[in-house]
């Protein structure tokens, strides 16, 4: 098989966009290709600094490193939640620091249980199968309040087409006009305190944007986290990759598809955003998701920790 771009041996197969190409090509073309998309979609320009949300895995710190490359002024924001089982955290922060010392940018570390005083685990022993909501809260959460306290146009985050795809069908299967308003690669800002949200990476598949940290050797924490167990967001990814099996490019078709057609119609009315009585960030209610879970996981805590 030959490079599409240069006609040398192709090393990469990308069967949605019928090319083939060898590795050199194939670093230059992903950069180039997410700058196309962070243009499409206003994302932000090269005089705005942007928080890039890592997580030590493939798809965020190959989005810090092509950012980087791209010019952007992109730092980058780890949450330690403490998962010890496998080395999960410990591992996935270092390839995280290795990457911050390639690229030469500043990341910014926050520890859960230096913050708060538990750690996710500890919340896992009492509410294993909602684990991932909860978790989810705290780290967007942590986002928007780093960017927000350290003055970031924006969060970047490395979400996939597989990430996208799927969980549009979950929103699809539910008729969830919440989240599907939410479905989008970019949610702007509201007010001061609530920064846009962007995605540059959400027309790549989970293949691509492995084969590019490959490539550009980038070390990556290569396992999943040990409570993605029996997600039903694994369940519609392997759904969906069965469905691109037999006809290419479903995903991207599925995915973009909804972007075209659906765009504007599925604006939910927001609530007014008053502030929290505990943090004074912007929420609904009168305490925020994040006090809430915070405050209860540290009432789990104390019910764990043995009396003197
Ligand atoms: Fe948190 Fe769930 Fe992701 Fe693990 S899989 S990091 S618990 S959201
Ligand atoms: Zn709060």
């Amino acid at each position: 098989m030959k490079c599409g771009l240069c006609f040398g041996k192709a090393q990469v197969e990308l069967i949605q966009h019928k090319i083939a190409m060898c590795g050199p090509c194939y670093l230059k073309w992903v950069p180039h290709y997410t700058q196309r998309t962070i243009k499409n979609f206003r994302m932000f320009s090269h005089q705005d600094p942007v928080l890039v949300a890592v997580s030590g895995g493939k798809d965020s710190l190959s989005l810090w490193s092509i950012l980087t490359e791209l010019g952007y002024q992109a730092d980058a924001l780890y949450i330690n939640l403490g998962i010890l089982e496998n080395n999960y955290s410990a591992y996935s922060l270092e390839c995280a620091q290795q990457l911050a010392s390639t690229l030469g940018r500043k990341l910014h570390v926050i520890d859960l249980e230096k913050e708060q005083g538990f750690r996710i685990p500890q919340m896992h022993r009492k509410i294993e199968r909602n684990i991932c909501s909860a978790c989810g809260v705290i780290k967007r959460y942590y986002m928007n309040l780093t960017a927000y306290q350290e003055g970031y146009h924006c969060v970047a985050t490395g979400h996939n087409l597989d990430d996208e795809s799927s969980s549009l069908l979950s929103n699809v299967l539910s008729w969830d006009v919440h989240y599907l308003s939410r479905q989008s690669p970019v949610l702007p800002e509201k007010g001061q305190k609530l920064v846009k949200k962007v995605k540059p990476l959400c027309y790549f598949t989970e293949k691509e944007t492995a084969q590019y940290a490959f490539l550009k050797q980038i070390e990556y924490i290569g396992y999943d986290c040990p409570y993605v167990k029996g997600s039903t967001f694994l369940y519609y990814k392997d759904l969906l990759n069965q469905l691109e099996q037999n006809s290419a490019g479903s995903k991207r078709r599925f995915y973009d598809g909804f972007l075209r057609v659906s765009a504007g119609r599925f604006e939910e009315k927001m609530p007014e955003l008053q502030e929290c009585r505990h943090c004074g960030m912007p929420t609904p209610i009168d305490v925020c998701s994040f006090c809430r879970i915070t405050q209860r996981a540290k009432k789990i805590v104390r019910e764990q920790t043995p009396s003197q």
